[in-house]
């Protein structure tokens, strides 16, 4: 700083007697007098401007010595190095315009060249976290996978490199499909940097893929707590894999923890279906009838699903039709208007054989939203009825190429599901998962038989159609979405 000051106090001096010569020129008429210790020069306009020049040189020459001295005076302060620094620094030039002129083909993705500079820059500069560094970009850049090792590995004997080169590694041994070494390294890179969001998400998704379920929440309570995490999702996220490692635990039958375990995931989030379901089978499983209930209802609260519904008939499995769709008023008052409460009033009205009921119920989501549920049930309603059966079969040929209505689908990939799961077994995405209509024509036959309905003709024999008896299953119905 200092030097700096000094430096440009220098260069306005300069001018000024730069200026104050050229007036003095002017003055005395061309010609320069200096008069210095005794001696007189004269000096013409061609001289001055020479002995301008030389005087500049002579100027940088003393600072270039005033330097030198700088460097001696620190080396006899006891800086070793500044004697050598301050002829090295040619050198150490040279090699800052390797390692920027590697940057810069690093980012034009010209890696051989990067690989080529960064080497040079290893020669020149004595600083291995700097040069190492760029060398395994470069090495990666080409897809040099060798020397990239190489590069990581020596990048961790220092403490500031050691991070970079685990992440290094951790990410080749991620691109070879080495999950395990990879699920080590991560887990030394959040121990040394618990707040790096990057880390967090990796580690989480090795973990919830090797069904360390308790890892993968500790991990999750890191990212909320370094404040990368809403609330809100943390919670939900949290519930997500309470609820697997509940589910672990009654892979093994130990009942009782599961049941905690999944209440425990019920309580943090109570919007989630796939957790309330199983919250309340275990409350089933324990006789808590009424408990049950009361996580059901407190679901279908937040929204609407078959799979609540489905839970909602276990807690009575004996019971008559016309009694479970009494019970089932519970539900069903929630959100009459709701599309999915209105097919379960009317399944359950075809169940209790109160067939106007049932069409009462569905209204027009057979015409306004035609799917293949809710062309299914009119099916079933018009058979209740006794309609003829070529009105039956139309309604069975239009709900062939009907669209399948709300599925778990994977917001990432848009895969379809046909039970909920924390990971998509498809892309591998964490807590993707949403009930939702699949994209448009995900549901359409490419052969067209769109045109079946038409084609279809009335056979001379009743075609068999399966009796919507009393006793019907109603779980099969209900969990016609699975
Ligand atoms: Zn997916």
């Amino acid at each position: 700083m200092l030097w700096t000051v000094a430096r440009i106090l220098f260069f306005v001096a300069l001018v000024a007697a730069l200026g104050l010569g050229g007036a003095v020129l002017v003055e005395t008429g061309g010609s320069l007098r200096i008069a210095l210790a005794g001696w007189e020069f004269s000096l013409g306009p061609l001289q001055s401007v020479i002995a301008g020049i030389v005087l500049l040189f002579l100027a940088w020459g003393v600072i270039k010595v005033f330097q030198l001295i700088l460097a001696t005076l620190r080396f006899l302060n006891g800086d070793e190095t500044a004697i050598s620094r301050y002829f090295d620094r040619n050198r150490e030039k040279r090699g800052y315009q390797a390692v920027s002129d590697g940057l810069i083909a690093l980012a034009a993705g010209e890696g051989r060249l990067a690989l080529i500079k960064a080497q040079r820059a290893q020669k020149y500069l004595d600083q291995p976290e700097l040069t190492t560094l760029l060398v395994a970009q470069a090495a990666e850049a080409v897809g040099d996978g060798q020397k990239a090792t190489e590069a990581y590995k020596e990048l961790l004997s220092n403490p500031d490199t050691r991070f970079v080169g685990i992440r290094g590694l951790m990410k080749q041994r991620l691109a070879e499909g080495d999950t395990l070494t990879a699920l080590a390294l991560a887990e030394k890179a959040f121990a040394l940097k618990p707040r790096h969001a990057e880390t967090q998400d990796i580690l989480l998704k090795l973990q919830s893929e090797s069904s360390d379920w308790t890892g993968a929440r500790q991990t999750l309570k890191a990212k909320q707590k370094g404040g990368s995490l809403p609330k809100d999702v943390y919670k939900r996220r949290d519930a997500v894999l309470a609820l697997q490692q509940a589910k672990g635990v009654l892979d093994e039958s130990a009942s009782i923890e599961a049941r905690e375990a999944a209440i425990a995931a019920n309580k943090l989030s109570p919007d989630l279906i796939p957790a309330a379901a199983m919250a309340a089978r275990s409350y089933i499983l324990a006789g808590d009838k009424k408990n049950a209930a009361r996580v059901l209802k407190k679901a279908w609260e937040a929204q609407p699903h078959p799979d609540l519904a489905a839970a909602f008939a276990e807690i009575e499995p004996e019971e008559t039709a016309s009694a479970r769709l009494k019970r089932f008023a519970a539900l069903t008052g929630l959100h009459p208007e709701h599309a999915e409460t209105r097919l379960l009033l009317a399944e359950l009205n075809i169940a209790a054989e109160s067939f106007p009921a049932a069409r009462r119920a569905l209204g027009d989501l057979a015409q306004s939203h035609p799917t293949q549920r809710t062309l299914t049930i009119m099916a079933a309603i018009e058979r209740g009825e006794g309609s003829d059966d070529a009105v039956v079969r139309g309604w069975l040929t239009r709900a062939l190429t009907a669209p399948r209505g709300p599925q778990w689908c994977c917001d990432n990939c848009q895969a379809i599901h046909a039970a909920w799961a924390p990971i998509c077994s498809n892309c591998s995405g964490f807590d993707t998962l949403s009930w939702r209509e699949p994209p448009e024509g995900a549901g359409a036959s490419a052969t067209g038989t769109e045109m079946l309905p038409l084609l279809v003709k009335t056979p001379e024999k009743p075609a068999t159609l399966k009796d919507p008896e009393p006793e019907i299953d109603l779980e099969a119905i209900v969990r016609r979405g699975e």
